[in-house]
């Protein structure tokens, strides 16, 4: 595993994408959004692992409810596998539970599954496979 990148939930892209492109000195290099998970995603490289900020699309969106319940700030870890449903089996042997173990399509051409945030010390864990 390595870490693939870290989710952020900002209330608007319009001025996130503005602050991160300072922040990094440079722009990001796609943005795109998720329908199914009522998100818009915009990702930065930074070395070899990313930031993807996570604007909602409706009020629906668990990423408009993350923000009003939290407010703007780290959403999610992401980390890199080579064959996610090894690791989901590999993780559910180890007690882990998963908000739902099917991989779904993210964004950024990826599989992907996330663990809950009580098996996992309230980090929500997001495993992603790059697609063959
Ligand atoms: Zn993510």
């Amino acid at each position: 595993m390595k870490i693939e990148h870290l989710g952020i939930a900002v209330k608007s892209l319009a001025g996130s994408d503005n602050l991160f492109a300072r922040l990094l000195g440079k722009e990001n290099y796609k943005q795109e959004s998720v329908e199914r998970e009522g998100v818009t995603t915009s990702f930065y490289e930074i070395g070899e692992s990313k930031i993807e900020l996570l604007e909602a699309t409706n009020p629906e969106s668990p990423i408009a409810k993350f923000l009003d319940k939290k407010g703007e700030g780290i959403h999610h870890i992401a980390f890199g596998v080579e064959n996610i449903f090894s690791e989901i089996e590999r993780l559910k042997k180890e007690g882990f539970i998963f908000i739902s173990e099917d991989p779904k399509e993210g964004a950024d051409n990826k599989l992907v599954v996330f663990l809950h945030p009580r098996s996992t010390n309230g980090v929500l864990v997001e495993l992603c496979q790059e697609k063959p």
